[in-house]
């Protein structure tokens, strides 16, 4: 065992004292901010002091593993494992969560949970037998499945099985005949997993969870069998959901609780709305200032589970080891290329007229990319091989239904140096639809050459909108503002209407996009029921297959209520020592939990009246 040396042991007690003097969590981390943790604890000291090294020693591993993908032999060394290192120090890439062991996200399977409880992931709790042991064991579970892995948990399923033990417990009418009791069972879980986790650094659990209408959810679950035989109740379900979103909205009032991430997923044909109940419903809960994802789609082909992803169901079989196959997917790793800085690396070697030359400059990108995602999963497939991914062992979730996702930062910035208006316009469209289809092509390419399933998205880049632009400002390239945008179009433009970013998010460029991106509708004021209901519209006539809307909500710091509408003055108490809270991208948090660099940006983001 190798000592520190005097220097790093130095280093290290500088970085002790600077954390003690930052003014949050998130900008006292000097590699890599976890976006949800809120206060600065030794727990949360600890779990950045020490990244550096895991970043080094990730790095290292999938070097050594790219030898196997390596085809350039007239060469000493491996030309891949140089690239990667050179890509990441150039910052032309960004390696995702570098800093943790663990695959990234993860929508898993909670079948193996109803069979054996936590026990085979090591817990200690027996299969579940009623809607208190469901309730308490699932907490413990996914806090355990977390612990394989660096990102987010989707439990598509968790209403499915509370519906079932509920129904199993207090009959068909338990909403009406035991709601205290329902209410208690969601609060305990729901509470229970916004805890900052001592064993992740203060972090709680990225959790995220879906609702349906009633043709997705046939889909999903119709062919699913509980292991006593007995298939879900799906109407029974359906009014447990709206149950479920109208407690949460409720329950937003008094607490700012972060997760669940909520997807509604509902599905269109061409004549407009399949369950227009559900729409209405969804639209109505939109308007008394519930925030929560939609997901529309012309199939249920793909499930939109993560707070961004949007990932294509490989199987949705159901099968009696492993429970709904299309249920399990996610993104293994992330690696993300800045796109500012590789267009104006070519406009340096050729000229802003992006012809044939800049599809081969940017695929020969792209299929280096694969490769080190294919090289990471290699490291992946190692761990689990050993026992050491207990939720991959244990049939939570299959690393081969996970996909490897290449994301994409600074596109509407590159597209503005190239003298594109960044805006809905024919030419900017058609520079994304470009750009984008080039990803979807290779990702579709490589799926036949190597087996392996990548996706391309508009990553949220929390911290890495921010880095992205320090470094290439650094480096003397045009960078035009202190935080990339996470989005087709300029988070503080105030000409962009609401119909412009719709157009924005249409087919003929998010059909471009594989791994899909959010639109985030930036609201001065709750839309009314009426003007939801025409958001929802104004979606599927443009097919926008992913958006939400946010509008600031007030948190009251005297009486401590929180009001979904922007206020000045605390209508509760009419103290005017209010704070805000919306999603730094995808979490909802309070503004200044958010980091400086972060909270920057927040205040220039536009309102749409
Ligand atoms: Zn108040």
């Amino acid at each position: 065992m190798l000592g520190l040396r005097e220097k790093q042991v130095d280093d290290r007690l500088a970085f002790i004292k600077d954390y003690i003097g930052a003014d949050n969590a998130a900008t006292g981390s000097e590699v890599d901010s976890n976006s949800n943790v809120t206060h600065k604890t030794v727990a949360t000291m600890e779990a950045e002091l020490y990244k550096f090294y895991t970043v080094q020693l990730n790095r290292k591993l999938v070097m050594d593993k790219l030898k196997k993908f390596d085809d350039i032999t007239d060469y000493d060394g491996c030309y891949l494992a140089d690239m990667y290192a050179s890509d990441i120090k150039n910052h032309i890439i960004y390696v995702h969560d570098e800093t943790s062991l663990k695959p990234y996200c993860a929508s898993i399977t909670l079948y193996p949970f109803l069979l054996e409880g936590t026990k085979c992931m090591g817990g200690v709790s027996n299969a579940p037998t009623n809607l208190q042991s469901f309730c308490g064991s699932f907490v413990n579970l996914v806090y355990q499945v977390a612990s394989n892995f660096a990102g987010a948990i989707a439990t598509v399923e968790f209403l499915m099985y509370f519906d079932y033990f509920a129904r199993k417990q207090y009959g068909k009418e338990y909403m009406r005949t035991n709601e205290k009791e329902i209410k208690q069972e969601l609060q305990g879980v729901v509470y229970g997993l916004n805890q900052p986790a001592s064993a992740r650094g203060d972090q709680s659990v990225f959790w995220n969870i879906s609702v349906f209408d009633k043709p997705y959810m046939a889909e999903m679950f119709d062919n699913f069998y509980f292991p006593d035989d007995t298939k879900p109740d799906l109407e029974s379900l359906y009014e447990l959901q709206k149950f479920f979103m109208e407690w949460f909205r409720l329950e937003r009032k008094k607490e700012l609780l972060t997760f669940p991430v909520l997807t509604a997923s509902l599905l269109t044909d061409e004549k407009g709305f399949v369950d227009k109940e559900f729409r209405n419903f969804c639209a109505d809960q939109m308007s008394k200032g519930h925030s929560f994802f939609i997901y529309m789609s012309d199939s249920v082909d793909s499930l939109a589970s993560c707070c961004r992803l949007r990932n294509e169901l490989a199987d949705n079989t159901f099968s009696y080891s492993l429970g709904a196959g299309g249920v399990v997917t996610g993104s293994a790793q992330v690696i993300t290329l800045n796109m500012n800085r590789l267009v104006q690396y070519y406009v340096q070697l050729h000229d802003k007229n992006l012809d044939y030359r800049f599809d081969e400059f940017l695929i020969g990108f792209i299929q280096d990319v694969q490769k080190y995602l294919m090289a990471t999963k290699e490291v992946y497939k190692d761990y689990i091989k050993a026992g050491l991914l207990p939720a991959y062992t244990a049939g939570f979730m299959d690393i081969d239904k996970q996909f490897l996702t290449l994301g994409v930062n600074g596109l509407a910035e590159a597209a503005e140096f190239l003298g594109l208006t960044v805006g809905n316009n024919k030419r900017y469209k058609a520079f994304l639809a470009r750009v984008l289809g080039i990803f979807k092509d290779e990702n579709k390419k490589a799926l036949e050459t190597y087996g392996c399933r990548f996706n391309t998205e508009f990553v949220p880049a929390e911290n890495l909108g921010v880095k992205n632009a320090k470094w290439d400002k650094e480096e003397g390239l045009e960078a035009k503002r202190d935080c990339y945008n996470s989005y087709f179009y300029l988070v503080e433009d105030p000409d962009c209407s609401i119909l412009d970013k719709f157009e924005l998010y249409s087919h003929d460029v998010c059909d471009n996009l594989d791994g899909g991106s959010a639109l985030h509708l930036n609201l001065e004021q709750l839309p009314d029921k009426a003007q939801a209901v025409r958001l929802f519209e104004l979606a599927r006539w443009n097919g926008t297959p992913y958006w939400t809307t946010n509008v600031l909500c007030t948190i009251c710091n005297k009486c401590g209520r929180i009001d979904p509408v922007t206020r000045k003055v605390c209508k509760h108490c009419g103290s005017t020592d209010v704070d805000y809270g919306t999603r730094v991208i995808g979490y909802l948090k309070r503004v200044t939990n958010f980091s400086d660099a972060r909270q920057l940006e927040a205040s220039r983001r536009f309102y749409t009246k």
